[in-house]
């Protein structure tokens, strides 16, 4: 009987030390190189990503997020030419009054979400109703536009790529509804002066899918498209004053480090 336990518990303990083992050992070493040639299949040498503490309720942000606007402070804002920011905050948004807005931090690649609400009184048509606009890099606008039952030029529409694409589809809510962009946004990369990669941009309106991975053809503007040049890499938001009043609130972004197109 004792000889019974005495064999049960060194088994008992070499399943343990073997299971001890395998934690230690997270993957493998002995298997194909990655097409990369940087890791083995399940390498378990590979550095594991960074904790992010996922925001509480969808659309908050997360713990590594830089947040821009959360309802009052607007200490992260210029005008454009550098000037203190003169735009109100009201019921904790901020409100587009005249003269276009940016971070005073410059951006790369990032994820941004922002919300905004155009007028609920409906007023103009075209691009002339609620009409705003998320300038990326200060440079690539996603317009910001009331496109719910109000026809205007496809790329020009809420979502739109501003004069390059339309969304995929119109998700847009009701004026004076919250609206929400979520974005990812990778810069241009140049080689010795040469662009080496476009602009890309997903682009989710209120969670639906609109850009996928979509190159910019150059910076956007009204009536044309601007050539990449290589001050382009990097540049702060900007939010523009299209004399309409539109409502920005609950803006975040996060760095991408490390992550670019190539
Ligand atoms: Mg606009």
């Amino acid at each position: 009987m004792r000889t019974t336990i005495s064999i049960s518990c060194s088994i008992l303990l070499s399943l343990a030390m073997v299971g001890v083992a395998q934690q230690q050992k997270l993957g493998y070493d002995d298997t194909p190189m990655q097409p990369n040639g940087r890791w083995h299949i399940h390498d378990g040498s590979r550095p594991q990503p960074v904790v992010v503490e996922a925001g509480a309720t969808p659309g908050a942000p997360p713990s590594d997020a830089i947040v821009l606007f959360g309802g009052r402070d607007t200490s992260a804002w210029t005008m454009d030419d550098g000037s203190p920011l003169t735009w109100p905050v009201r019921d904790g948004a901020l409100e587009s009054a005249k003269g276009y807005i940016r971070t005073k931090q410059e951006f790369t690649n990032f994820q941004l979400h922002i919300e905004w609400a155009t007028p609920s009184r409906v007023e103009g048509d075209g691009q002339g109703r609620g009409n705003s606009g998320v300038f990326l890099l200060g440079k690539f606008e996603v317009q910001v536009l009331d496109s719910y039952r109000n026809p205007t030029y496809p790329d020009g529409q809420a979502a739109a790529m501003y004069g390059q694409y339309p969304p995929l589809v119109n998700a847009s809510r009701k004026p004076g509804e919250w609206q929400s962009y979520d974005i990812a946004f990778a810069a241009p990369t140049f080689e010795r002066g040469t662009l080496k990669h476009s602009a890309v941009v997903t682009v989710f309106h209120n969670g639906v899918l609109v850009h996928h991975a979509t190159e910019f053809w150059g910076p956007t503007q009204h009536r044309r498209i601007d050539p990449y040049t290589p001050d382009t890499i990097k540049g702060p938001l900007k939010l523009q004053d299209h004399s309409n009043p539109v409502r920005f609130r609950n803006i975040w972004i996060r760095k991408l480090a490390g992550y670019d197109v190539s």
